[in-house]
């Protein structure tokens, strides 16, 4: 399954942009009464008041993509109303350098890039309406405008481009691991967090499957540690083919993978272990042209009723994916009464070698 984050800048130039706007607009409401521009003096404190109370629910916001739009937008087209309003001064058109920058930092490159045409056009068509007279404003300065303005534009507009290539890049990294592609243990924590809450909310659990391959230390003594790495990849497509697109499947390291199923109760999980042990077992990984058998040992913990952290689940769903290989390998444990006897098994075992 995909992950979203919001990049992590946002939520701190939105809360710099409100305090921006809270004291210029206190500060220009007063300025445009003084000059007697009681219509535009009203809309700013009214600004102002909205940026306060956006600023408070900003900090705290799961939804900050739709609040960034619900404060840019109004924002940009007051700034709008302002261009057109005859007796605003001349400087007022400084602030149209401000919509190339705030557009792309707060919203990306797509939705960027189409604010910024919008709004910019509108401002030319503003600057253009009021300066026809070129007495006024002589057309070096229109040139200089539009000139930087562009530049400015295509500033942000490559720097976003770049700076979101690279983080989707070091997210890649930093979540998964380079040999399989799976997620790594890093995001089980978070993952196995917000995925307890939403089954919890829903009245639902969640089951989180342990898997160690089985004498995999063998494929790499006999086979070369590239085989085993081969041997690897091919468990991690088999174990995400085994899963829904709405499960997640995670490399823990060396040989352990993990399988989170949102929504899935013990039967259904024991189920998945069950087919993705038969898919491994059954499965077709040949090496040097021979067919190899690949196995692996299940544990399965499940939310509410084997605990509600991340913690307590991996530490049952360890014991039992430990009960599974003294128990024989190559099974699925799914609760306490198969991990016990899989517990008589292993001591039965035990006492039958002692015997020879
Ligand atoms: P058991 O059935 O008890 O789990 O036996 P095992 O041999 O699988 O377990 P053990 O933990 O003794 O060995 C795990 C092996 O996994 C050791 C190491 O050589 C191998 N391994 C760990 N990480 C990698 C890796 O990234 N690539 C390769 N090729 N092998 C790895
Ligand atoms: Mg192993
Ligand atoms: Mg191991």
């Amino acid at each position: 399954m995909l992950l979203y984050r919001e990049p992590l800048h946002r939520r701190t130039v939105l809360k710099a942009l409100l305090l921006i706007t809270m004291i210029s607009g206190v500060l220009f409401c007063i300025l445009n009464t003084q000059r007697g521009v009681y219509a535009l003096a009203t809309i700013e404190l009214l600004t102002a008041a909205y940026s306060l109370l956006l600023y408070r629910v900003v900090s705290r916001t799961r939804h900050l993509d739709a609040w960034i739009l619900a404060y840019l937008l109004p924002f940009l087209s007051i700034m709008m109303f302002a261009l057109a309003q005859p007796g605003t001064s001349d400087s007022i058109f400084v602030w149209v350098f401000l919509i190339p920058q705030i557009s792309y930092l707060l919203t990306g490159v797509k939705r960027g890039f189409m604010i910024t045409g919008f709004y910019l056009l509108t401002a030319a068509a503003l600057f253009y309406n009021r300066y026809q007279d070129m007495e006024t404003m002589p057309a070096v300065s229109i040139a200089n405008t539009v000139i930087c303005a562009i530049a400015i534009w295509s500033f942000a507009h490559y720097y976003e481009q770049s700076r979101e290539r690279y983080s989707r890049r070091l997210l890649q990294i930093a979540e998964r691991d380079s040999l399989t592609g799976l997620l790594n243990r890093m995001r089980l924590a978070e993952v196995v967090d917000s995925e307890i809450r939403n089954a919890e909310t829903r009245g639902q659990t969640m089951a989180m499957i342990l898997l160690d391959l089985d004498h995999f230390k063998q494929v790499n003594d006999c086979h070369g540690h590239p085989a085993g790495d081969h041997a690897l990849i091919y468990v991690a497509e088999k174990l995400q083919s085994a899963v829904r697109k709405t499960d997640y499947v995670f490399r823990l390291g060396g040989e352990e993978f993990c399988i989170l199923l949102p929504g899935a109760d013990r039967y259904s999980a024991a189920e998945v272990a069950e087919s993705a042990r038969r898919e491994l077992e059954q499965g077709d990984f040949c090496m040097a042209g021979k067919p190899l058998s690949l196995t692996a040992s299940f544990g399965i913990a499940v939310s509410g009723e084997d605990g509600h952290e991340l913690v307590e689940l991996y530490h049952i769903a360890d014991q039992r994916m430990y009960a599974a290989k003294h128990g024989g390998r190559n099974r699925v444990i799914a609760d306490d009464l198969e991990e016990l006897h899989a517990a008589a098994f292993a001591v039965a075992d035990e006492a039958s070698e002692l015997k020879y």
